[in-house]
């Protein structure tokens, strides 16, 4: 196992509350997972049900409240400053807007060789030719090291996104919503990149979206988050084709799909997501389920099996799948 997330909790002071008082938003509540070495798991909800917190925690970017995360036998949270060197090089990340995350003043030679030099010993010639060597893999010409980001496209400047978090050769990328700012008929050929890059290195990938296309095309696993809990997780395939908690169902039943004898079904969930500063008592999935029995507004449900020889779990009181 590459990666085990076990309990992880993230609780931020909410805004406005006074000194003394207790108001936390549990942006993140008990959330378990793990990653094998070569896999991918994706992480899919609504804005604002912590999957983008996780990707932070897993990033450094943010400590959290409780919980373990365990890299390659190591507990990240009680890492010494070395330690966390070593394992941010081989934790990458690739955010939603390349845009925003490439910084527009520095060529791509720079923006590239940048964490090389960083966290490194590399020689010039060596340099170079692992330069070209990352714009090779990810499907750009040699000649775009002397070019700046706005000289590239949206799709080219995610590719160049992409080099650079595999300059480090890490074990595990991040990729934060990877193709939700590109176009429509952009985002299959990113898709492919990063699959292609999988099978050469045997990455591991953490995938954070709402796109669930993309998740279908190549995640082993998923989990499905509402308000910072996991309601369902398991083997993607399972999940996908038998999706046992209300909502996964209405999630993907509203998804865009491109077969028009499926068209995506809105309006299966009422309501908006709750809030994370008091959420509903019970299943917090209870005001907006079209299930929901009395029981559910004042009973947690326990996480349980759906059944089948593969992984595959939810929390539902529900004894069978609506
Ligand atoms: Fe719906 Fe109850 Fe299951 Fe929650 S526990 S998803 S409210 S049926």
């Amino acid at each position: 196992m590459l990666l085990d997330v076990h309990d992880l909790k993230k609780h931020f002071p909410a805004p406005g509350a006074r000194w003394g008082e207790k108001a936390w938003v549990r942006a993140v509540d008990g959330v378990s997972f793990s990653i094998d070495a070569g896999q991918t798991y994706a992480l899919v909800g609504e804005s604002g049900c912590g999957k983008t917190t996780i990707a932070k925690l897993l990033l450094l970017l943010e400590k959290p409240t409780a919980g373990r995360i365990v890299f390659d036998g190591h507990d990240v949270l009680t890492l010494d400053r070395a330690g966390v060197r070593g394992y941010r090089r081989q934790v990458q990340a690739v955010f939603q807007d390349p845009s925003s995350s490439l910084n527009p003043r520095l060529k791509v030679r720079l923006l590239l060789a940048e964490p090389i030099l960083a966290h490194g010993d590399m020689e010039r010639g060596a340099l170079d030719q692992r330069l070209v060597e990352l714009l090779r893999i990810v499907g750009l010409p040699a000649n775009s090291l002397g070019l700046y980001p706005h000289e590239f496209s949206g799709g080219q400047r995610q590719r160049i996104a992409v080099a650079r978090a595999l300059a480090l050769r890490p074990k595990l990328i991040v990729l934060d919503e990877p193709t939700s700012a590109l176009d429509v008929s952009i985002r299959a050929q990113i898709i492919n990149l990063l699959a292609d890059i999988q099978r050469e290195f045997g990455l591991a990938y953490l995938v954070i979206a709402h796109d669930l296309a993309l998740v279908d095309h190549f995640s082993a696993r998923v989990g499905v988050m509402y308000l910072g809990r996991m309601v369902e997780h398991g083997d993607s395939d399972a999940v996908f084709a038998a999706p046992a908690h209300p909502y996964t169902q209405a999630l993907l039943a509203s998804a865009p799909r491109p077969d028009p004898d499926h068209p995506p079904r809105e309006g299966l969930i009422r309501g908006e997501i709750g809030s994370a500063l008091s959420p509903p008592t019970g299943c917090r999935f209870h005001p907006r389920c079209p299930y929901a029995m009395p029981r559910c507004a004042q009973e947690d449900p326990p996480e349980r099996d759906a059944g089948g020889a593969v992984l595959h779990r939810l929390s539902c009181h529900l004894e069978t799948a609506p």
